[in-house]
């Protein structure tokens, strides 16, 4: 019986940590593609990409893993992505994909769209999935299982190819939506990386306490700081490039968030029991609409 053609024949990725290994390992667990050619920096990620068995293909040179592939991913830091897009881009075949993951979108798209050819189908994306574990052993298959992938397409952007990388992300189990990569980057900015700086600081702020020892921080971390120090646990490379290249927006919820702090601040100095409650009560239905569509988990 005549196989199955791959919906991606040859899928490369650069980049084997958290979201580059679960991508590949799910293209094989689910079929999506034919080969997976894969490249890292790191001499250890390449030797342990090869112990787990989860790339056909393992290539010092990024620009060796993408010869051929219909599909190229790049799975770095944001920081790095248009260094590797530079790497690259020559050796890419005519009419690739190039996508990336990369948490940040605008920077992304306006620095790497120059670097290439005008046969590449250059289509940002980005898997609202992951955890605040790094490196080839954190990722999993199911990582991207009913979790949103963002796709930033330009307006000029070719459909079938557009398409194709839908339907990737589909098949990685994601639920797939469209939009502009400065709206991205604005709702990324309420959603995860503000929530992110907030962790951090307020981490450091515990830590830097001086009526309060750090034994105590740690022995006494009841819920809210607990969970605050997982999510500040998250890779500081990572989220160093994300703030570095997602300024405006993040400035400006930022903005939003110390006028909403000063004026929390000031219904507890005035005891403003009532608006306190209000509050509370409101974000609690947030909480409860998250679960409600089955979004409550890492
Ligand atoms: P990660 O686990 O740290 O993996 C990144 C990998 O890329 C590392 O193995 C790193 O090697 C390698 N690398 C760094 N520079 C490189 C280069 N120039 N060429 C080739 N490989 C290079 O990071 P991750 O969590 O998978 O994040 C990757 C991307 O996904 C980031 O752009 C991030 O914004 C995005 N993202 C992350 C999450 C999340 O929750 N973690 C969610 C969605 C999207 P070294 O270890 O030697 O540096």
């Amino acid at each position: 019986m005549a196989q199955k053609t791959a919906l991606v024949p040859r899928l490369a990725i650069i980049g084997m940590g958290l979201i580059g290994s679960s991508i590949a390992r799910a293209a094989k667990l689910k079929s999506i593609a034919g080969t997976v050619s894969i490249s890292d920096a790191s001499a250890v990620v390449r030797a342990r990409v090869g112990e787990l068995n989860i790339a056909d293909e393992i290539y010092e040179n990024a620009a060796d893993a993408v010869k051929n592939a219909d599909l190229v991913i790049l799975c770095v830091p944001v920081g790095v992505m248009p260094n590797v897009a530079a790497t690259i881009a020559g050796s890419l075949k005519t009419n690739a994909i190039l996508s990336d993951v990369g948490s940040v979108k605008a920077t992304i798209m306006h620095e790497i769209a120059p670097l290439l050819r005008s046969d590449i189908h250059f289509i940002p994306a980005h898997p609202v999935a992951g955890t605040e574990y790094s490196g080839p052993d954190a990722g999993f298959a199911m990582l991207f299982e009913n979790r949103w992938c963002i796709l930033t397409p330009k307006d000029a952007s070719d459909g079938a190819a557009v398409s194709l990388l839908q339907r990737f992300w589909e098949g990685m189990g994601s639920l797939v939506e469209t939009m502009s990569a400065e709206h991205h980057d604005l709702v990324l900015a309420i959603t995860s990386h503000v929530p992110h700086l907030i962790a951090y600081n307020i981490v450091g702020t515990a830590a830097d306490l001086e009526t309060v020892t750090q034994s105590e921080v740690i022995k006494f971390s009841a819920g809210g700081f607990r969970d605050f120090t997982r999510i500040a646990s998250s890779d500081p490379t990572m989220w160093r490039d994300v703030f570095l290249n997602n300024k405006d927006a993040v400035l400006e919820v930022l903005g939003r968030f110390t006028e909403d702090l000063s004026a929390l601040q000031r219904m507890i100095r005035w005891g403003d029991g009532d608006g306190l409650f209000e509050l509370f009560s409101r974000t609690r239905e947030i909480r409860r609409g998250i679960v409600a569509l089955g979004q409550e988990k890492n």
